[in-house]
């Protein structure tokens, strides 16, 4: 697996389980990811422009290369929050895999509306 794979492993692992993970730093033998309510919100109006509170979240995950292959370690695991609620808002979030497209599909076939789909 690749440096750009175990991120994107983590990304979707994230949002599966209802939350946002973004890069914190990204080098050659090593990523640090950790959620994107890690860190102090800067303004109100940083907060209304991006839709969310950074509240310190404690989440980070390490990747190393070993020189063998890219181990990924638990920093630490936890959230000071719950699940994301609007995973709608991030672009990555509302890329829908194959058969979530045909249940979109099948959704639309049936009328129903694009906000509750
Ligand atoms: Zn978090």
């Amino acid at each position: 697996m690749t440096r750009e794979e175990l991120e994107l492993w983590v990304k979707k692992r994230g949002i599966d389980n209802g939350y946002v993970i973004v890069v914190k730093r990204s080098k050659n033998k090593s990523l640090w990811l950790h959620c994107h309510r890690s860190g102090e919100s800067k303004s109100i109006a940083t907060q209304r422009k991006t839709g969310s509170k950074k509240i310190k979240c404690p989440f980070l995950l390490i990747g190393f290369y070993d020189g063998n292959a890219w181990k990924l370690e638990a920093t630490n695991p936890e959230h000071n929050h719950g699940l994301a609620q609007h995973l709608e808002g991030y672009a990555y979030a509302r890329r829908l895999s194959e058969s979530e497209y045909r249940l979109v599909e099948q959704l639309s076939a049936q009328d129903m509306e694009a906000r509750k789909m």
